[in-house]
Protein backbone atom coordinates (compact mmCIF):
# COMPACT_ATOMS: atom_id res chain seq x y z
CA UNK A 1 0.00 0.00 0.00
CA UNK A 2 1.84 3.60 -0.76
CA UNK A 3 0.69 7.24 -0.09
CA UNK A 4 0.30 9.13 -2.91
CA UNK A 5 2.16 12.34 -1.59
CA UNK A 6 0.28 15.64 -0.88
CA UNK A 7 3.17 16.97 -2.76
CA UNK A 8 1.82 15.09 -5.76
CA UNK A 9 -1.53 16.58 -5.52
CA UNK A 10 -2.57 18.64 -8.70
CA UNK A 11 -1.42 15.55 -10.51
CA UNK A 12 -1.98 13.35 -8.55
CA UNK A 13 -1.50 10.06 -10.98
CA UNK A 14 -1.40 6.49 -11.16
CA UNK A 15 2.25 6.67 -12.27
CA UNK A 16 2.22 6.27 -15.90
CA UNK A 17 0.51 9.17 -16.79
CA UNK A 18 -0.53 12.42 -16.49
CA UNK A 19 -4.39 11.11 -15.54
CA UNK A 20 -5.73 11.82 -11.76
CA UNK A 21 -6.70 8.52 -9.79
CA UNK A 22 -10.16 8.13 -8.05
CA UNK A 23 -11.10 7.17 -4.88
CA UNK A 24 -12.72 3.38 -4.98
CA UNK A 25 -15.24 4.05 -2.49
CA UNK A 26 -16.82 7.29 -2.96
CA UNK A 27 -15.11 7.99 -6.47
CA UNK A 28 -13.43 11.40 -5.68
CA UNK A 29 -10.69 12.29 -7.57
CA UNK A 30 -7.29 12.94 -5.80
CA UNK A 31 -7.54 16.58 -6.65
CA UNK A 32 -10.25 17.01 -4.55
CA UNK A 33 -9.30 15.32 -1.83
CA UNK A 34 -6.33 15.72 0.54
CA UNK A 35 -4.81 12.74 0.64
CA UNK A 36 -4.71 8.81 -1.61
CA UNK A 37 -3.78 5.75 -0.28
CA UNK A 38 -2.82 3.14 -3.42
CA UNK A 39 -3.38 -0.26 -2.49
CA UNK A 40 -3.66 -3.52 -5.27
CA UNK A 41 -5.89 -2.22 -7.67
CA UNK A 42 -7.84 0.00 -5.46
CA UNK A 43 -7.64 3.61 -4.30
CA UNK A 44 -8.88 4.92 -0.82
CA UNK A 45 -9.06 9.12 0.00
CA UNK A 46 -8.36 10.48 3.55
CA UNK A 47 -12.22 11.38 4.00
CA UNK A 48 -12.98 7.25 3.20
CA UNK A 49 -10.60 6.39 5.92
CA UNK A 50 -11.89 8.64 8.22
CA UNK A 51 -15.49 7.67 7.58
CA UNK A 52 -14.18 3.79 7.99
CA UNK A 53 -12.33 4.60 11.25
CA UNK A 54 -15.89 6.27 12.51
CA UNK A 55 -17.56 3.23 11.65
CA UNK A 56 -15.32 0.99 13.07
CA UNK A 57 -14.88 2.53 16.51
CA UNK A 58 -18.34 2.90 17.13
CA UNK A 59 -18.79 -1.17 16.46
CA UNK A 60 -16.28 -1.83 18.65
CA UNK A 61 -17.70 0.87 21.89
CA UNK A 62 -20.87 -0.81 20.90
CA UNK A 63 -20.09 -4.37 21.77
CA UNK A 64 -19.62 -5.02 25.51
CA UNK A 65 -16.43 -5.09 27.45
CA UNK A 66 -17.18 -8.73 28.28
CA UNK A 67 -17.97 -10.10 25.26
CA UNK A 68 -14.70 -7.66 23.38
CA UNK A 69 -12.28 -10.23 22.52
CA UNK A 70 -9.01 -7.96 22.94
CA UNK A 71 -6.23 -8.11 20.10
CA UNK A 72 -4.22 -9.35 22.44
CA UNK A 73 -4.59 -10.36 26.56
CA UNK A 74 -3.05 -7.71 29.31
CA UNK A 75 0.12 -8.67 29.96
CA UNK A 76 1.13 -6.61 33.09
CA UNK A 77 4.75 -5.18 32.50
CA UNK A 78 5.49 -5.20 36.35
CA UNK A 79 6.45 -8.19 38.58
CA UNK A 80 4.16 -10.18 40.86
CA UNK A 81 3.06 -9.49 43.96
CA UNK A 82 4.61 -12.20 45.35
CA UNK A 83 7.97 -11.39 43.34
CA UNK A 84 7.99 -7.17 44.49
CA UNK A 85 7.19 -8.59 48.31
CA UNK A 86 9.93 -11.05 47.72
CA UNK A 87 12.53 -8.04 46.75
CA UNK A 88 11.16 -5.82 49.88
CA UNK A 89 12.30 -8.94 52.17
CA UNK A 90 15.80 -8.19 50.98
CA UNK A 91 15.53 -4.70 52.21
CA UNK A 92 12.99 -4.36 55.05
CA UNK A 93 12.86 -6.31 57.95
CA UNK A 94 9.31 -7.48 59.07
CA UNK A 95 6.28 -5.27 58.55
CA UNK A 96 4.81 -8.20 56.64
CA UNK A 97 1.54 -7.19 56.64
CA UNK A 98 2.60 -3.63 55.49
CA UNK A 99 4.36 -5.26 52.42
CA UNK A 100 2.42 -7.46 51.99
CA UNK A 101 -0.64 -4.56 51.19
CA UNK A 102 1.84 -2.36 49.29
CA UNK A 103 2.89 -5.02 47.02
CA UNK A 104 -0.68 -5.58 45.83
CA UNK A 105 -1.08 -1.86 45.68
CA UNK A 106 2.08 -1.02 43.45
CA UNK A 107 1.62 -4.34 41.14
CA UNK A 108 -2.02 -2.84 40.48
CA UNK A 109 -0.97 0.86 40.51
CA UNK A 110 1.36 -0.34 37.88
CA UNK A 111 -1.07 -2.89 35.92
CA UNK A 112 -3.71 0.58 36.26
CA UNK A 113 -1.61 2.21 34.32
CA UNK A 114 -0.36 -0.45 32.14
CA UNK A 115 -4.17 -1.01 31.08
CA UNK A 116 -4.20 2.88 29.63
CA UNK A 117 -3.08 1.33 26.48
CA UNK A 118 -4.91 -1.67 26.28
CA UNK A 119 -8.39 -0.96 27.72
CA UNK A 120 -11.29 1.22 25.80
CA UNK A 121 -12.31 4.70 26.09
CA UNK A 122 -15.95 3.18 26.97
CA UNK A 123 -15.14 0.56 29.59
CA UNK A 124 -17.51 0.51 32.12
CA UNK A 125 -14.85 -0.47 35.02
CA UNK A 126 -12.49 2.73 35.48
CA UNK A 127 -9.97 1.13 37.96
CA UNK A 128 -9.34 4.13 40.11
CA UNK A 129 -5.61 5.47 41.57
CA UNK A 130 -4.86 3.85 44.70
CA UNK A 131 -2.91 5.88 47.28
CA UNK A 132 -1.57 4.68 49.96
CA UNK A 133 -1.58 5.68 53.68
CA UNK A 134 1.05 3.69 55.73
CA UNK A 135 0.73 4.20 59.56
CA UNK A 136 3.73 3.62 62.19
CA UNK A 137 5.60 4.96 64.67
CA UNK A 138 8.87 6.74 64.03
CA UNK A 139 11.85 4.59 62.20
CA UNK A 140 10.00 1.64 61.38
CA UNK A 141 10.53 1.32 58.03
CA UNK A 142 7.78 3.46 56.34
CA UNK A 143 10.31 5.91 54.02
CA UNK A 144 12.23 2.46 53.44
CA UNK A 145 9.72 0.56 51.89
CA UNK A 146 8.54 3.73 49.98
CA UNK A 147 12.23 3.95 48.66
CA UNK A 148 13.08 0.37 48.34
CA UNK A 149 9.62 0.22 45.93
CA UNK A 150 10.91 3.08 43.57
CA UNK A 151 14.12 1.47 43.44
CA UNK A 152 12.98 -2.37 42.90
CA UNK A 153 10.85 -0.36 40.20
CA UNK A 154 13.14 1.40 38.59
CA UNK A 155 10.59 4.71 38.67
CA UNK A 156 11.91 8.55 39.55
CA UNK A 157 11.05 8.92 43.66
CA UNK A 158 10.97 11.88 46.09
CA UNK A 159 10.52 12.96 49.40
CA UNK A 160 8.29 15.30 50.83
CA UNK A 161 8.00 16.83 54.52
CA UNK A 162 4.12 17.54 54.87
CA UNK A 163 5.09 19.99 57.87
CA UNK A 164 7.08 22.51 55.24
CA UNK A 165 3.94 22.47 52.93
CA UNK A 166 1.81 25.53 52.99
CA UNK A 167 -1.39 26.27 51.31
CA UNK A 168 -0.81 28.16 48.10
CA UNK A 169 0.13 32.04 48.54
CA UNK A 170 2.20 31.41 51.74
CA UNK A 171 5.62 31.45 53.10
CA UNK A 172 7.34 27.66 52.63
CA UNK A 173 6.85 25.31 50.08
CA UNK A 174 3.96 24.69 47.95
CA UNK A 175 2.87 21.53 46.71
CA UNK A 176 4.43 22.04 42.95
CA UNK A 177 7.66 22.20 44.87
CA UNK A 178 7.18 18.73 45.00
CA UNK A 179 6.64 17.95 41.78
CA UNK A 180 9.38 19.74 40.63
CA UNK A 181 11.45 17.92 43.20
CA UNK A 182 10.07 14.57 41.07
CA UNK A 183 10.98 16.54 37.78
CA UNK A 184 14.53 16.87 39.29
CA UNK A 185 14.68 12.89 39.73
CA UNK A 186 13.58 11.94 36.53
CA UNK A 187 16.36 14.16 34.90
CA UNK A 188 13.39 16.31 33.29
CA UNK A 189 12.07 13.11 31.90
CA UNK A 190 8.38 14.26 31.52
CA UNK A 191 7.10 10.58 31.09
CA UNK A 192 9.48 9.05 33.43
CA UNK A 193 8.07 11.56 36.42
CA UNK A 194 4.49 11.02 35.93
CA UNK A 195 4.84 7.42 36.87
CA UNK A 196 7.20 8.57 39.33
CA UNK A 197 6.21 7.64 43.69
CA UNK A 198 6.25 10.44 45.90
CA UNK A 199 6.33 9.79 49.57
CA UNK A 200 4.85 12.35 51.69
CA UNK A 201 6.41 11.84 55.34
CA UNK A 202 4.73 13.39 58.75
CA UNK A 203 0.73 13.24 57.12
CA UNK A 204 -0.56 13.27 60.27
CA UNK A 205 1.02 17.00 61.11
CA UNK A 206 -1.36 18.33 58.41
CA UNK A 207 -4.22 17.21 60.55
CA UNK A 208 -6.66 19.73 61.79
CA UNK A 209 -5.88 19.95 65.40
CA UNK A 210 -8.67 18.40 67.54
CA UNK A 211 -11.82 18.14 65.24
CA UNK A 212 -13.59 19.07 68.61
CA UNK A 213 -12.06 21.74 70.04
CA UNK A 214 -13.18 24.67 67.78
CA UNK A 215 -11.58 27.54 69.41
CA UNK A 216 -7.84 26.76 68.88
CA UNK A 217 -9.18 24.99 65.52
CA UNK A 218 -6.28 24.66 63.16
CA UNK A 219 -7.47 25.88 59.45
CA UNK A 220 -3.91 25.73 58.29
CA UNK A 221 -3.76 21.89 58.04
CA UNK A 222 -6.64 21.55 56.71
CA UNK A 223 -5.33 23.93 53.84
CA UNK A 224 -2.23 21.71 53.34
CA UNK A 225 -5.11 18.83 53.01
CA UNK A 226 -6.77 20.69 50.34
CA UNK A 227 -3.89 21.82 48.51
CA UNK A 228 -2.36 18.07 48.07
CA UNK A 229 -5.54 17.08 47.20
CA UNK A 230 -5.46 18.36 44.24
CA UNK A 231 -1.83 16.41 43.14
CA UNK A 232 -3.48 13.44 44.81
CA UNK A 233 -6.25 13.02 43.11
CA UNK A 234 -4.66 13.35 39.28
CA UNK A 235 -4.71 16.91 37.29
CA UNK A 236 -2.41 19.13 35.32
CA UNK A 237 0.17 21.29 37.70
CA UNK A 238 2.34 24.03 36.23
CA UNK A 239 5.60 23.55 37.76
CA UNK A 240 8.64 25.89 37.84
CA UNK A 241 11.38 23.28 36.66
CA UNK A 242 13.84 25.27 38.70
CA UNK A 243 11.46 24.44 41.79
CA UNK A 244 10.55 27.55 44.37
CA UNK A 245 7.60 30.11 43.90
CA UNK A 246 6.43 30.49 40.50
CA UNK A 247 7.54 33.82 38.54
CA UNK A 248 5.62 35.32 35.79
CA UNK A 249 8.61 35.34 33.52
CA UNK A 250 9.35 31.51 34.51
CA UNK A 251 8.30 28.82 31.60
CA UNK A 252 6.04 26.42 33.66
CA UNK A 253 6.06 22.62 32.90
CA UNK A 254 3.07 21.04 32.85
CA UNK A 255 2.83 17.68 34.58
CA UNK A 256 -0.01 14.92 34.77
CA UNK A 257 -0.47 13.38 38.55
CA UNK A 258 -3.05 10.97 37.02
CA UNK A 259 -0.25 8.11 37.25
CA UNK A 260 1.97 9.35 39.92
CA UNK A 261 1.72 7.12 43.02
CA UNK A 262 1.43 8.31 46.23
CA UNK A 263 2.83 7.23 49.49
CA UNK A 264 2.07 9.12 52.85
CA UNK A 265 3.06 8.29 56.13
CA UNK A 266 3.11 9.42 59.93
CA UNK A 267 3.41 8.14 63.27
CA UNK A 268 -0.05 9.26 64.17
CA UNK A 269 0.46 9.60 68.14
CA UNK A 270 -3.21 9.26 69.85
CA UNK A 271 -4.65 7.60 67.41
CA UNK A 272 -4.28 4.41 69.03
CA UNK A 273 -6.03 5.77 71.54
CA UNK A 274 -9.04 7.06 69.60
CA UNK A 275 -9.79 3.57 68.07
CA UNK A 276 -9.33 1.63 71.01
CA UNK A 277 -12.17 3.95 72.44
CA UNK A 278 -13.97 3.56 69.75
CA UNK A 279 -13.46 -0.71 69.18
CA UNK A 280 -14.06 -0.80 73.56
CA UNK A 281 -16.97 1.03 73.07
CA UNK A 282 -18.82 -1.57 70.60
CA UNK A 283 -17.03 -4.57 71.96
CA UNK A 284 -16.66 -5.30 75.54
CA UNK A 285 -13.94 -8.11 75.10
CA UNK A 286 -11.51 -6.33 72.99
CA UNK A 287 -12.13 -3.56 75.17
CA UNK A 288 -10.61 -5.23 78.35
CA UNK A 289 -7.78 -7.31 75.87
CA UNK A 290 -6.68 -3.59 75.00
CA UNK A 291 -6.89 -2.58 78.88
CA UNK A 292 -5.20 -5.51 80.16
CA UNK A 293 -1.93 -4.81 78.21
CA UNK A 294 0.49 -3.62 80.72
CA UNK A 295 2.29 -1.11 78.15
CA UNK A 296 -1.00 1.08 77.79
CA UNK A 297 -2.21 0.48 74.21
CA UNK A 298 -2.11 -2.58 71.96
CA UNK A 299 0.29 -2.06 69.12
CA UNK A 300 -2.19 -4.32 67.20
CA UNK A 301 -5.21 -1.69 67.98
CA UNK A 302 -4.08 0.01 64.90
CA UNK A 303 -4.95 -2.51 62.62
CA UNK A 304 -8.39 -1.72 63.10
CA UNK A 305 -8.37 1.74 62.10
CA UNK A 306 -11.57 3.14 59.89
CA UNK A 307 -11.77 6.09 58.03
CA UNK A 308 -13.60 7.35 60.27
CA UNK A 309 -10.90 7.09 63.15
CA UNK A 310 -8.73 9.42 60.51
CA UNK A 311 -11.44 11.61 60.36
CA UNK A 312 -11.63 12.11 63.77
CA UNK A 313 -7.80 12.71 63.82
CA UNK A 314 -8.45 15.57 61.75
CA UNK A 315 -7.81 14.31 57.94
CA UNK A 316 -10.17 15.50 55.58
CA UNK A 317 -13.06 13.38 53.97
CA UNK A 318 -11.61 13.86 50.84
CA UNK A 319 -8.52 13.25 51.53
CA UNK A 320 -8.74 10.29 53.68
CA UNK A 321 -10.74 8.93 50.23
CA UNK A 322 -8.07 9.66 47.91
CA UNK A 323 -5.52 7.31 50.00
CA UNK A 324 -7.60 4.02 49.58
CA UNK A 325 -4.88 1.99 50.86
CA UNK A 326 -4.22 2.01 54.58
CA UNK A 327 -1.86 -0.36 56.07
CA UNK A 328 0.62 -0.18 59.27
CA UNK A 329 3.68 -0.92 60.27
CA UNK A 330 3.99 -2.39 64.15
CA UNK A 331 7.27 -1.00 66.35
CA UNK A 332 10.14 -2.77 65.78
CA UNK A 333 11.12 -5.23 69.08
CA UNK A 334 15.04 -6.65 69.99
CA UNK A 335 14.93 -9.25 67.58
CA UNK A 336 13.90 -6.88 64.41
CA UNK A 337 16.57 -4.21 65.32
CA UNK A 338 19.00 -7.00 65.88
CA UNK A 339 18.17 -8.39 62.14
CA UNK A 340 17.87 -4.80 60.77
CA UNK A 341 21.90 -4.39 61.80
CA UNK A 342 22.92 -7.54 60.17
CA UNK A 343 20.77 -9.28 57.61
CA UNK A 344 19.29 -6.75 55.23
CA UNK A 345 20.93 -6.30 51.66
CA UNK A 346 22.73 -2.93 52.85
CA UNK A 347 22.50 -3.66 56.22
CA UNK A 348 24.58 -1.01 58.57
CA UNK A 349 27.18 -3.51 59.39
CA UNK A 350 27.67 -5.23 56.14
CA UNK A 351 28.20 -1.10 54.76
CA UNK A 352 31.23 -0.92 57.79
CA UNK A 353 32.71 -4.28 56.56
CA UNK A 354 32.88 -3.24 53.37
CA UNK A 355 34.43 0.02 54.62
CA UNK A 356 37.22 -1.08 56.47
CA UNK A 357 37.68 -3.76 53.66
CA UNK A 358 38.64 -1.33 51.42
CA UNK A 359 41.33 -0.17 53.92
CA UNK A 360 42.40 -3.83 53.95
CA UNK A 361 41.10 -4.48 57.54
CA UNK A 362 38.64 -7.27 58.87
CA UNK A 363 35.89 -5.94 60.55
CA UNK A 364 34.02 -7.89 63.04
CA UNK A 365 31.51 -7.10 65.88
CA UNK A 366 31.22 -9.48 68.72
CA UNK A 367 27.64 -10.47 69.50
CA UNK A 368 27.39 -8.77 73.17
CA UNK A 369 28.36 -5.83 71.23
CA UNK A 370 25.69 -5.69 68.67
CA UNK A 371 23.41 -6.38 71.83
CA UNK A 372 24.37 -3.40 73.28
CA UNK A 373 24.02 -0.92 70.39
CA UNK A 374 20.30 -2.50 70.22
CA UNK A 375 19.81 -1.74 73.63
CA UNK A 376 20.93 1.79 73.41
CA UNK A 377 18.56 2.38 70.28
CA UNK A 378 15.65 1.15 72.51
CA UNK A 379 15.93 3.31 75.20
CA UNK A 380 16.26 5.91 72.81
CA UNK A 381 12.85 5.35 71.42
CA UNK A 382 13.25 6.44 67.68
CA UNK A 383 13.06 2.66 66.09
CA UNK A 384 15.98 1.34 63.63
CA UNK A 385 16.71 5.44 63.43
CA UNK A 386 18.65 5.10 66.21
CA UNK A 387 21.02 2.00 65.54
CA UNK A 388 22.66 3.90 62.58
CA UNK A 389 23.52 7.29 64.82
CA UNK A 390 24.59 4.82 67.78
CA UNK A 391 27.12 3.03 65.15
CA UNK A 392 27.71 5.93 63.28
CA UNK A 393 28.74 7.57 67.15
CA UNK A 394 31.53 4.90 67.92
CA UNK A 395 32.73 4.33 64.39
CA UNK A 396 33.53 7.77 63.45
CA UNK A 397 36.70 7.93 65.86
CA UNK A 398 37.70 4.50 64.52
CA UNK A 399 37.95 5.46 61.10
CA UNK A 400 39.25 8.45 61.63
CA UNK A 401 42.31 6.52 63.20
CA UNK A 402 42.11 3.47 61.52
CA UNK A 403 43.72 4.62 57.92
CA UNK A 404 47.01 5.94 59.83
CA UNK A 405 47.81 2.88 62.11
CA UNK A 406 50.12 0.19 60.45
CA UNK A 407 50.17 -3.04 60.38
CA UNK A 408 46.56 -3.96 61.24
CA UNK A 409 44.72 -6.68 59.71
CA UNK A 410 41.78 -6.95 61.52
CA UNK A 411 39.52 -5.00 64.16
CA UNK A 412 36.90 -6.17 66.79
CA UNK A 413 34.26 -4.24 68.24
CA UNK A 414 33.35 -4.98 71.84
CA UNK A 415 31.00 -4.38 74.39
CA UNK A 416 33.38 -1.84 75.90
CA UNK A 417 33.84 -0.11 72.25
CA UNK A 418 30.19 0.59 72.26
CA UNK A 419 30.01 2.05 75.58
CA UNK A 420 32.91 4.32 75.54
CA UNK A 421 34.87 2.53 77.77
CA UNK A 422 37.87 1.03 75.59
CA UNK A 423 39.09 0.96 71.80
CA UNK A 424 38.59 -1.83 69.92
CA UNK A 425 41.03 -5.18 69.45
CA UNK A 426 43.39 -4.30 66.80
CA UNK A 427 44.94 -7.79 65.40
CA UNK A 428 47.88 -8.16 63.21
CA UNK A 429 48.35 -10.61 60.55
CA UNK A 430 49.54 -13.70 62.74
CA UNK A 431 46.59 -12.90 64.90
CA UNK A 432 48.37 -11.11 67.30
CA UNK A 433 46.95 -8.40 69.64
CA UNK A 434 48.34 -5.42 68.31
CA UNK A 435 48.99 -2.27 71.02
CA UNK A 436 47.86 0.89 69.60
CA UNK A 437 49.52 3.88 71.44
P1 LIG B 1 10.16 5.99 59.16
O1 LIG B 1 9.93 6.55 57.79
O2 LIG B 1 9.17 4.93 59.52
O3 LIG B 1 10.27 7.02 60.23
P2 LIG B 1 12.64 5.10 58.04
O4 LIG B 1 12.14 4.25 56.94
O5 LIG B 1 13.12 6.47 57.66
O6 LIG B 1 11.56 5.24 59.17
O7 LIG B 1 13.78 4.32 58.83
C1 LIG B 1 14.97 4.93 59.26
C2 LIG B 1 16.14 3.99 59.01
O8 LIG B 1 16.00 2.86 59.85
C3 LIG B 1 16.13 3.45 57.58
O9 LIG B 1 17.01 4.13 56.77
C4 LIG B 1 16.60 2.04 57.75
O10 LIG B 1 17.99 1.98 57.67
C5 LIG B 1 16.20 1.65 59.11
N1 LIG B 1 14.97 0.86 59.17
C6 LIG B 1 13.81 1.23 59.71
N2 LIG B 1 12.90 0.25 59.66
C7 LIG B 1 13.51 -0.77 59.07
C8 LIG B 1 13.09 -2.10 58.74
N3 LIG B 1 11.86 -2.54 59.00
N4 LIG B 1 13.99 -2.90 58.12
C9 LIG B 1 15.25 -2.47 57.85
N5 LIG B 1 15.70 -1.25 58.16
C10 LIG B 1 14.84 -0.40 58.76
Amino acid sequence: MTRIKDTDRGRKRTGNGNEPVFCSFCGRSSVEVNSMVAGPGAFICDRCIKTSYEILRKEISAIKPADRQPEKPFQPRIASPKAIMASLDQYVVGQDIAKKSLSVAVYNHYKRIDSQEWSHESDEVVIEKSNILLIGPTGTGKTLLAQTLANLLEVPFTIADATSLTEAGYVGDDVETILARLLHASDFDLERAERGIIYVDEIDKIARKSANVSITRDVSGEGVQQALLKILEGSVVGVPPKGGRKHPEQQLININTKNILFICGGAFEGLDKLIAKRVSKSSMGFGSRVKNKQTGYDPEILRFVTQDDLHEYGLIPEFIGRLPVISTLDPLDEKALRNILVEPKNALVKQYKKLFEMDGVELEFTEEALDKVVDIAIDRGTGARALRSVLENVMIDIMFELPSLKGVHKCIITVDTIENKGAPEYLSADGKKKKIA
